[in-house]
């Protein structure tokens, strides 16, 4: 066992009610794997919480040891942030604990929890706040870089229903932040990520929703992109916020309702999500049957939390990821022809291009009202390298990395932190945009010495 190693169990255990994972240790590797399968990161220490006070002791042992501090909500960004290397990793796995005051229609969220452990507790009252489409991502992260969905045209980004937050800043204290208290530290963890101390507890706004909503997939031939998506581009123009329709471009799985011979063929997905009353789906979905020769519909009345996990099966964790992105205001003709000239290369069958609508409420909010500036953006593209084998690396991510660049001329100047790599530190100023000024003043006052500078890094 190392110094390092045998000093966290000494000073630790005694002041913190979890588990102290090092290595060798049962649980230990495990607790290490995260999402993405490209990163393999060694902490010298994993804490895994039971309660917030377990959180100040170990910021106060990191920073008396002189060791880097990583925050773990669900594992799932794809820049590995939620690890270090050698350092102590703050993990939350174990506290997703859900609260709903189904009458104030608000939740109160540990920040272990998933977006399945959010939308369960929430939907067993009918209600629902705007997350994002794969479940088993974490609200923790998600939230403090943005966050948006299905939901979003209708109710906002994430932060845009974020009441308030608990967190725990450098020098351990605890502070409340919301409209009400610590203004500056609220509007910067609103799409500043982690850069300001470890959040504890997570307090949102809650919507009706469903229980019942319209939603499936439509299936397009690969040879009609253009139409589709032209006829698309449209489409989402005029159609009312209670709708969302994102466009999937992919090789198609061995989908049931999908004829045999389109399995494993390039294909344009359009997933489709009704919020409204069921009775007016239809009417808003018949016109996208026009946009080409479908071939295959699997669109039906659903439970909301089940559509929340409909994607589950195709991010599972584990696979090697390299993603790239970018925001659109709108979708130009060159976007479009760089969207299926590399479409139509992607390097595996498990890579795919998605345009994601966020058009709608986030653009009825200032630039400058929190953090996530990006309040133009209406589509948001992600360039989703995925794979399996490590010999795979080099083509697949030479492609992303080529499509990005095809793709740049026609994007918004803006970036998702959210969707950024752990390389992509040029691109940290452009993701906070003209508030990075701000954000770089409140960092100093809450963290001058730059304790938590594992995540898309704004200097103090
Ligand atoms: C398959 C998949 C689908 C996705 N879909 C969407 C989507 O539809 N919409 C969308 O908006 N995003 C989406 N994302 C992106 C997602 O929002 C980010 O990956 C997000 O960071 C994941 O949060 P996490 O808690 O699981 O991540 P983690 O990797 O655990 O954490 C990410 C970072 O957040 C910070 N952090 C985490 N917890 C805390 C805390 N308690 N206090 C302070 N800082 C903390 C840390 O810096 C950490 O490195 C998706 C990601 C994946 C992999």
């Amino acid at each position: 066992m190392t110094t390092r190693t045998s000093k966290a169990r000494e000073e630790l255990e005694g002041s913190i009610k979890g588990s102290i994972l090092v290595p060798g240790d049962y649980g230990y590797d495990e607790a290490r794997q995260i999402w993405n399968g490209m990163i393999d990161r060694r902490p010298a220490v994993i804490v895994q919480c039971l309660t917030a006070d377990d959180v100040p002791p170990v910021i106060a042992f990191a920073r008396r040891n002189k060791l880097e501090i990583s925050i773990r909500g669900a594992g799932h960004n794809i820049a590995g942030n939620a690890l270090c290397n050698d350092g102590v990793t703050i993990d939350f796995s174990k506290m997703r604990n859900v609260r709903v005051d189904a009458e104030k229609r608000l939740a109160y969220v540990e920040p272990g929890a998933t977006l399945a452990d959010l939308d369960e507790a929430a939907q067993a009252h009918g209600l629902a706040t705007p997350v994002g489409i794969n479940s088993t991502t974490g609200i923790a992260g998600l939230t403090l870089g943005g966050g948006f969905g299905w939901l979003t045209r209708k109710y906002g980004m994430t932060i845009d229903n974020l009441v308030s937050v608990d967190i725990i800043t450098a020098d351990g204290k605890t502070l409340r932040a919301s409209e009400k208290e610590n203004l500056d530290l609220f509007w910067a963890i609103r799409g500043g990520g982690g850069n300001f101390g470890v959040v504890t507890r997570f307090e949102f706004q809650l919507f009706p929703v469903g229980p019942e909503v319209v939603a499936g997939l439509i299936v397009f031939p690969f040879d009609q992109a253009m139409r589709v998506l032209t006829n698309y581009r449209q489409y989402v123009n005029s159609a009312p916020e209670e709708i969302n329709v994102w466009v999937v471009l992919r090789h198609a799985p061995p989908l049931p309702f999908l004829p045999g011979h389109i399995h494993g063929k390039k294909v344009v997905v359009l997933p489709v999500f009704y919020s409204g009353a069921v009775t007016d789906a239809e009417k808003l979905i018949a016109p996208l049957r026009a946009f080409g020769d479908v071939q295959g519909e699997h669109i039906g009345v659903q439970r909301y939390g089940d559509w929340q996990k409909a994607f589950d099966p195709l991010l599972a964790a584990g696979a090697r990821n390299y993603w790239k992105s970018h925001n659109f205001t709108e979708l130009a003709d060159g976007a479009l022809s760089s969207i299926i000239e590399f479409a139509g290369k992607q390097p595996s069958p498990h890579c795919e291009i998605f345009i994601g609508l966020i058009a709608g409420a986030p653009n009825r909010i200032a630039a400058n009202a929190t953090a996530y500036a990006h309040r133009d953006a209406k589509f948001v593209l992600n360039v989703h390298g995925r794979w399996e084998q490590a010999k795979e690396d080099q083509k697949c991510i030479a492609w992303a990395r080529e499509f990005f660049n095809a793709s740049a001329p026609y994007a918004s100047a803006g970036a998702y932190v959210n969707f950024m790599t752990a390389e992509e530190v040029d691109r940290v100023a452009a993701a906070y945009g003209s508030n990075y000024g701000r954000l770089a003043k409140i960092k100093k006052q809450y963290d001058p010495e730059n304790v938590f500078h594992l995540n898309q890094n704004i200097k103090p």
